[in-house]
């Protein structure tokens, strides 16, 4: 006879890192489930909800009290995910209740969400609609609605009715209140594609190189043995057909009657990305990202949740879709770093899609142009299979040309230097001319980068942060990036008075103003978090730059990745200097050099030949040389070497601790504290910086310090951090740790 559990471990939304132990009743016994939501007695008569995360014989807590009800607000996790979040909680030193919270949209977690429901309309019984309609046949409108209700055997809804006959929404509740209409309240789904056509389309005939990626993947996907490696990294030039391969793979999970995850980074999450999924697999795809209103994000994930789609889209969090019998994760543009989260848990999607995978027997495919110096090091060194695609479906279509530029040779009499080269003015005028489009990228927007007095030496500072201001000229405002704070710009320098006071540096706001001059009569348009405050807003600009409305779109990184304009022929890198050299960012050649080789395959993807010219003061660095020559494992080689030498990932996981608080005196006080509790956890051979002033040493008021630990084996340490912060009473100085940082900043 099989034994039911007695008692279970649940855990409760409060970040104590603890579960707690309930009794089970005999009555509930043979339905619980890990991942199920429960009402459980906590506190003084309160009653709250809580998921299972574990069965036990027996307790090491006396007088346990009875789990009330199973909660049927709340839906339930799968198994494998309850382990993942613990594995992601141990990993990234967070509680377990902010790692299982993760998992669950806020919209599906606060259970607030109802269901959409909508009015529909029946004809009363036959006989005496008929009778009306032929009695009054001057009441044209009721009769026109009438007659089309009694084609609608099903039913209909008033839109359809109203476009059908023509007729206002008056006269309809007129029929209702005759009783010649009766309705009915029935639930629909929130549709975030309503009224978007989609064309289907079909497989298309793999390259030589593509079909060897589907070879490899569809082995992998039916024949992977016990312990092989489940992960395959495909590294496609832009333009090579990843999306294609994506796409074929997909469809063969589903032949099994398997399902697949596929991430994108939130920025490139574009209607053009979505649409291609749809395309190729219609109604089968649910769309998990930010842009959705809660009513939607809540309809897509129960969609999976029920089992009606079988592809989930989405951005990060999308990885947590709850199916059940996952084939494929897919993750695109593996190296981006907004796959990190800056908040708890500090996960890498990509990292945990690995994990996900390997827990859930799953294949991971990871895609990119530009892998992550990790990931390729991963496949040379045969963690993860290898697939390349080194040219675009269409050989004819040849990478760009790519230009590097000298501004140091630009500069005039005085020394200064212009915004734009000759050459890059040039290039502008001639695509112009021709009827072709240009792109032109600079990472800082903004109108120029800060405001400072050349009489006594002002800049323009945050109040709240150690960082100067940005100044933005549409609004005459000063802003801060970090903490958002907004003021006027004085108009003399608030300290001396001087009228002399000075912008300096460039943002995309004035390369627009400065183009706008240049280039008479262009059609220009700007596209970057400033003036894109909603994604409608970037649909349109997209798509008037899709119809040839727009001659020159200029932009921040939002315009670096996946956008596919057959048009666009010239690409122009304002500034490759800027994140060239970001003191305490190891991986700021890495991110360049992924930049640039994004921004450039922009250009000349249609028939005609593409051109990039990139603007640089320092045109012998790496990252810029092995963009122009598209040269990405020259790039790796160089890159790799120097992360050995230095012990950097991948020769070493990197963690770092942040302290912050408003009294830096106790935040110090509180780090050295925290030192002293794990340094007996610390393995030989890890790399130790002492708690330190972060480089920007305060944001939004409160003092900032850090504390980095590198090395190969941290588990030891990783544990005694987390019990660290979890076993501090008061919490006036706030502590968390981030493993695997992107960088040391
Ligand atoms: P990537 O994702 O590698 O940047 P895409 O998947 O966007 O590349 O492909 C670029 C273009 O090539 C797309 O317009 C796509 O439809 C087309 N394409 C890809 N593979 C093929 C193929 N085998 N035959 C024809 N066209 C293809
Ligand atoms: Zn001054
Ligand atoms: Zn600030």
């Amino acid at each position: 006879m099989k034994s039911f559990p007695k008692i279970a471990r649940v855990l409760l939304d409060l970040s104590l890192d603890k579960s707690f132990d309930y009794a089970v009743p005999p009555e509930l016994a043979s339905s619980l489930r890990v991942g199920m939501c429960v009402i459980v007695p906590f506190g003084k008569g309160k009653e709250r909800p809580a998921y299972i995360v574990a069965f036990a014989e027996s307790s090491p807590y006396p007088n346990l009290k009875y789990i009330l009800s199973a909660c049927s607000g709340h839906p339930a996790l799968p198994d494998a995910l309850i382990r993942l979040g613990e594995w992601m909680a141990d990993y990234y030193c967070c509680a377990r209740e902010t790692a299982v919270r993760n998992l669950l949209p806020g919209a599906v977690r606060n259970g607030k969400v109802k269901q959409k429901t909508k009015t529909w309309y029946f004809p009363a019984d036959r006989d005496s609609v008929t009778d009306y309609i032929i009695q009054n046949p001057r009441a044209k409108s009721k009769c026109a609605l009438l007659k089309a209700l009694l084609l609608h055997t099903g039913g209909a809804d008033s839109e359809q009715l109203l476009r059908e006959t023509g007729v206002s929404a008056g006269i309809l509740r007129r029929l209702v209140a005759d009783k010649l209409v009766f309705t009915e309240q029935r639930g629909v789904e929130r549709d975030p594609f309503a009224g978007v056509e989609i064309l289907r389309t079909e497989a298309k005939e793999p390259t030589e190189e593509q079909a060897a990626a589907l070879k490899l993947i569809s082995d992998k996907l039916h024949h992977r043995k016990d312990g092989e490696n489940h992960v395959v990294l495909l590294h496609g030039v832009t333009g090579s057909g990843k999306t294609e391969v994506y796409l074929q793979s997909i469809a063969e999970a589903l032949e099994k009657g398997r399902e697949a995850i596929v991430l994108v980074p939130e920025i490139s999450l574009t209607p053009q990305t979505v649409e291609r999924f749809r395309a190729r697999f219609g109604d089968r795809v649910s769309v998990l990202h930010s842009g959705l209103s809660d009513g939607e994000r809540h309809d897509e994930w129960m969609k999976v949740y029920s089992g009606r789609v079988k592809i989930a889209v989405g951005a990060r969090s999308a990885l947590f879709a709850p199916f059940r019998n996952l084939a494929l994760i897919i993750v695109d543009e593996e190296h981006d770093s907004s796959y990190k989260q800056s908040e708890a848990p500090r996960y890498n999607a990509r990292d945990v899609a690995v994990f996900r995978g390997k827990l859930e027997n799953a294949l991971v495919i990871l895609g990119s142009a530009t892998p992550s110096v990790e990931s390729f090091h991963n496949a040379k060194t045969g963690k993860y299979a290898l697939a390349k695609l080194t040219q675009r479906h269409d050989p004819s279509i040849l990478m760009p040309d790519v230009t590097v530029v000298d501004m140091r040779l630009e500069a005039d009499d005085t020394g200064r230097i212009p915004f734009f080269s000759k050459a890059l003015v040039q290039s502008v005028r001639e695509r112009i001319r021709k009827g072709e489009q240009s792109i032109l990228f600079l990472n800082r927007r903004g109108f120029a980068r800060q405001l400072s007095c050349p009489a006594c030496g002002y800049i323009a500072m945050c109040p709240e942060c150690s960082v100067a201001l940005t100044y933005h000229r549409r609004n005459q405002t000063l802003s801060c990036h970090f903490c958002a704070a907004t003021m006027p710009a004085p108009e003399v320098c608030p300290v001396c008075g001087s009228p002399e006071i000075r912008y300096q540096g460039t943002g995309t706001e004035r390369v627009e103003a400065v183009f706008t001059e240049v280039f008479k009569g262009a059609r220009i348009a700007r596209m970057d978090s400033d003036t894109m405050t909603r994604p409608s807003l970037y649909e349109k600009v997209l798509s008037s730059f899709r119809k040839g409305e727009i001659d020159i779109l200029i932009g921040t990184q939002m315009i670096a990745k996946g956008l596919d304009f057959p048009n666009v022929t010239f690409v122009g890198v304002i500034n490759a200097d800027l994140g060239l050299y970001i003191p305490g960012d190891f991986r700021s050649q890495e991110h360049s050099f992924q930049l640039l080789t994004q921004v450039a395959g922009r250009a000349g993807r249609g028939g005609i030949h593409g051109e990039v010219l990139i603007q640089t003061c320092a045109p012998f660095n790496p990252s810029i040389q092995y963009a122009a020559a598209h040269d990405y494992e020259g790039f790796f080689e160089e890159e790799i070497a120097l992360r050995r030498e230095l012990g950097y990932p991948p020769f070493g996981h990197l963690m770092l601790v942040h302290f912050k608080g408003k009294d830096a005196e106790k935040v110090l006080l509180e780090a050295h504290a925290l030192m002293d509790r794990i340094r007996g956890a610390i393995a030989p051979g890890t790399k130790v910086a002492e708690p330190a002033p972060a480089t920007v040493e305060r944001i939004a008021g409160k003092y900032r310090f850090t504390a980095l630990f590198m090395g190969d084996k941290l588990a030891g340490l990783r544990r005694a951090v987390k019990q660290a912060i979890y076993a501090r009473k008061r919490a006036e100085v706030e502590i968390h740790a981030d493993m695997d940082a992107i960088s040391f900043l």
